[in-house]
């Protein structure tokens, strides 16, 4: 018998309809089935989303392709799985043929059924020889309290839980039982743990797989991050898929992973940005793991009284999926989320050990010496703590020794020519870059426009500051009477593969006294010896156009801060140093009593008046284009076609706008605000508004127009 099934293959991000490709087999695939496909004169590597016995309606028999292959040895993609990446195309607003096939690994679209064989066979053995448990020692310390109560709070919970543990009050501890309870209930069970950037917590990891591998197996745990090789991708893809890895830790991309058994997810970090996607489908890998826990949950309670098994006093969470969402300042949504009740708060409030948090010590700029970049007395503190044999964090969010250089007879400037931005002075190797195209030069050695030779620096990046604490910190003697040694961790000097952990290793063994660097520094690390930490710049945070940028800034300097003094032998002494023009800052009060709920409360308060999020719901409108006014053209030219539309009346267009840098790589960027008092008001709009802004594309006075993207739930506007 001929079946006809649809078929969803990678389209373009706004071909719309016609995702779902009608083919023709003569057996049945199930939906989930990955088979292989001819498209035009290729063929590509397809999903069967449906499959159906009559031909589709206005489709003659003999225009259907057949399918050319299915792809042996893979188990279909379940119906959870195509659940949630149909949600994520429809909710972000992208085809469902680009966000599904993105989802998987890229090497699994060039892979023929040999191929594939042999990778399975690979894997089906690196499974066998890891499933071999080593020991069953358990070395893992008993839980605090707090830890205990937060584990039994979250055996009954039938919520998503928000975990909102102090830095160092031992959160990873709680993952790692919570997930020891999850594989213990159930032999096919998985867990999914994510993390900002694998990267900067090589610790997590280490945990993990010293916890699980000595009772479960190597392959228990596999990664899965942009950073790894495509054919490591491959494998950990199907070490999940399969069930064989039974612990996915990965960054964003990973709450795509194909995980049969999964069970409870773990978002660490949960308010990062970096779990927001910018480019491609801009998804949020946190909200669309608290919408996957729930498809899972109710998949399994359907499926519940099928199976009949399972004692059926066990508690009404155990049964699904649980999500745990892990921070010290957790987002404002999901602190709304929990204040509202959507959420379980589970509040760990003390640190392991008993220590206490950093002191806030705010230096009031406009009382130290002009042009002085380190106040004195923090670096008289700073000298104070390497005599101890202590270690200093600097912070700085600017890379490269200076922001600008500037000519000081003419009006020139190191601007980019490619961007509406300046190029960066790096003094090591003597270039100008430009942060946002990648563009480099040398640096001249005259102004370019009068010849000029005094052109300088203006402003100052970490590579600056690390010269000039060197020479101020020049006669500070550590306990051994060397002297003070600093160092600097950036994008620049973490670039080089291995480069960064060597660097924190460094930072470890106590061959750095004083680490100057970018948030990056500010990161998961676990640095026993840090007694204080300071933030050089915070003040343009304080006064951004950016609504969510004290947000940030007071998630940066708690997470910052909390670097400093987790060894508790060292935790009464240890400082967090802020400079500022503006101490009387309400932000810096509810820090300096480490009070997240005072100051999301007066977070939450100020954007219910303003019907900000989470108080009202919010898309970006993007549009690149060769010039401003094609941009903007078409934005607006979408904004007045959408009267007349179904639910306009909805929501609130605001008009068009350049970007903060307009001009990136020669291509001008504009934006489009749309808001709307309700998420399902917003997203009726915005599927309404779909069609209306494919025909924009061609509209005369947008021509230039490049590509349009729609950004929901924006995290900078
Ligand atoms: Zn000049
Ligand atoms: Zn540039």
């Amino acid at each position: 018998m001929t079946h006809w099934p649809s078929i969803v293959v990678a389209t373009p991000a706004h071909s719309g309809v016609g995702a779902l490709l009608s083919y023709r087999s003569e057996s049945a695939l199930a939906p989930g089935t990955l088979v292989r496909v001819p498209l035009g004169a290729r063929e590509v590597l397809g999903i069967v989303w449906a499959d159906e016995t009559a031909p589709p309606e206005g489709l003659a028999p003999e225009q259907a392709r057949n399918v050319a292959a299915v792809l042996d040895g893979l188990a279909p993609l379940n119906a959870r799985w195509r659940q949630l990446v149909q949600f994520a195309a429809r909710y972000y607003q992208r085809s469902l043929g680009e966000v599904a096939l993105a989802a998987l690994p890229p090497t699994l679209r060039d892979l023929d059924n040999t191929q594939l064989a042999r990778r399975l066979k690979r894997q089906a053995k690196a499974a066998a020889i890891g499933t071999a448990p080593a020991s069953a020692a358990d070395t893992a310390p008993p839980p605090s309290d707090e830890q205990a109560a937060a584990l039994a709070a979250l055996a009954g919970a039938d919520r998503p839980a928000l975990l909102f543990g102090a830095t160092g009050s031992g959160k990873t501890e709680v993952y790692l039982r919570a997930t020891e309870r999850a594989l213990a209930a159930d032999p096919a069970a998985q867990v999914l743990v994510m993390v900002p950037e694998i990267n900067l917590t090589p610790q997590l990891e280490a945990r993990f797989r010293a916890r699980f591998e000595p009772r479960h197996g190597e392959g228990v745990v596999v990664a899965m991050h942009s950073g790894m090789t495509p054919p490591q991708r491959l494998a950990a893809w199907l070490a999940a898929h399969s069930g064989s890895a039974r612990i996915v830790l990965g960054t964003r991309l990973a709450v795509f992973a194909s995980l049969p058994g999964l069970r409870l997810i773990v978002v660490d970090e949960e308010h990062d940005p970096s779990y927001k996607s910018q480019d491609g489908a801009r998804y949020s890998a946190r909200d669309l793991a608290v919408y996957r826990a729930k498809l899972e949950s109710e998949a399994l309670a359907t499926a519940a009284p099928d199976a009949g098994a399972g004692p059926a006093s066990a508690p009404a969470g155990a049964a699904g999926c649980q999500v745990v969402l892990g921070s010290a300042t957790p987002s404002l949504e999901s602190w709304h989320a929990a204040e509202q009740g959507r959420y379980l708060r589970l509040a760990m409030p003390a640190r392991i050990g008993g220590g206490a948090l950093p002191r806030l010590r705010l230096v009031d700029m406009n009382h130290q010496p002009k042009g002085a970049t380190l106040a004195p007395p923090l670096l008289a503190a700073m000298q104070e703590r390497i005599a101890r044999g202590e270690q200093c964090l600097v912070l700085l969010n600017r890379r490269g020794y200076a922001p600008v250089l500037a000519c000081d007879a003419c009006a020139w400037k190191s601007q980019c020519p490619h961007c509406s931005a300046f190029r960066v002075f790096h003094k090591l190797d003597r270039t100008l870059r430009c942060h946002h195209c990648g563009f480099t030069s040398r640096v001249p050695r005259a102004c370019p426009d009068c010849g000029n030779l005094d052109i300088a620096p203006i402003g100052r990046g970490t590579e600056q500051i690390e010269e000039q604490l060197a020479g101020l910190l020049v006669d500070a003697r550590r306990p051994d009477g060397g002297p003070a040694r600093v160092a600097r961790m950036d994008a620049d000097t973490t670039r080089l593969k291995g480069s960064l952990e060597a660097q924190l290793a460094a930072l470890h063994s106590g061959e750095v006294d004083v680490l100057v660097g970018t948030q990056m520094i500010a990161k998961g690390h676990d640095f026993r010896r840090i007694t204080l930490v300071a933030s050089l710049n915070a003040d343009a945070a304080l006064f951004a156009s950016d609504y969510r940028a004290p947000e940030r800034l007071f998630a940066l300097l708690m997470q910052a801060g909390g670097r400093a003094g987790r060894d508790a032998r060292h935790s009464g002494v240890s400082e967090m140093w802020v400079q500022t023009w503006h101490p009387e800052h309400p932000l810096f009060a509810a820090l300096k009593t480490h009070d997240y709920p005072a100051f999301a409360a007066e977070q939450l308060a100020e954007r219910e008046m303003a019907g900000m999020p989470p108080h009202g719901y919010q898309a970006l409108l993007r549009a690149d284009a060769r010039t401003q006014a094609a941009a903007q053209a078409f934005l607006n030219g979408a904004a007045q076609q959408a009267a007349g539309l179904p639910h306009r009346d909805d929501v609130t267009l605001y008009p068009a706008v350049p970007l903060t840098i307009q001009r990136v790589a020669n291509v001008e960027r504009a934006q489009l605000l749309v808001e709307a008092a309700s998420r399902a008001a917003l997203q009726r709009f915005l599927s309404a508004w779909q069609p209306v802004l494919l025909a924009c594309r061609t509209l005369p006075e947008a021509r230039g127009l490049v590509r349009f993207a729609v950004d929901v739930d924006p995290l900078a506007i």
